[in-house]
């Protein structure tokens, strides 16, 4: 079964810290070793795994990739959010984390990040948790 839970994003451009909300679902299946799958079923959305310890490095990225894909070009697409398709599609839809003693096995500095490139907006998260 996957599991899924709801992210509201509040800004165009934003990453949010899910990394306690994916830990919850590993908990609630109740797998102490196994893998975590996460998928984010949105076209012009993603999901990275990087620091969260300090706030400025995803606010790094997200400067660095806004400047490398900027809001206004000669795009075709008609809905004008292709800015946001190439950024999904450059960070990726998926993540996959280790589970050790029923914890995600990330390192000291790691957070998951929901990576909102078209928001605000209501999206959906989906968390698969398998025994090894
Ligand atoms: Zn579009």
């Amino acid at each position: 079964m996957i599991e899924a839970f709801q992210v509201k994003s509040t800004a165009k451009t934003e990453f949010i810290d899910i990394t306690h909300s994916v830990q919850e679902v590993v908990r609630k299946a109740g797998v102490q070793e196994g893998i975590c799958y996460i998928f984010i079923p949105h076209t012009t959305a993603a999901v990275t795994i990087n620091e969260n310890a300090d706030p400025s490095v995803s606010q790094d990225i997200l400067m660095q990739l806004n400047k490398v894909i900027p809001f206004q070009d000669r795009y075709r697409h008609l809905e004008g959010n292709s800015p946001a398709h190439i950024k999904a599609s450059l960070i990726g839809p998926s993540e996959v984390v280790l589970i050790e003693s029923g914890r995600l096995a990330l390192g000291t500095w790691q957070g998951i990040f929901f990576c909102e490139f078209d928001g605000p907006r209501n999206r959906k998260v989906y968390v698969k948790v398998m025994k090894t």
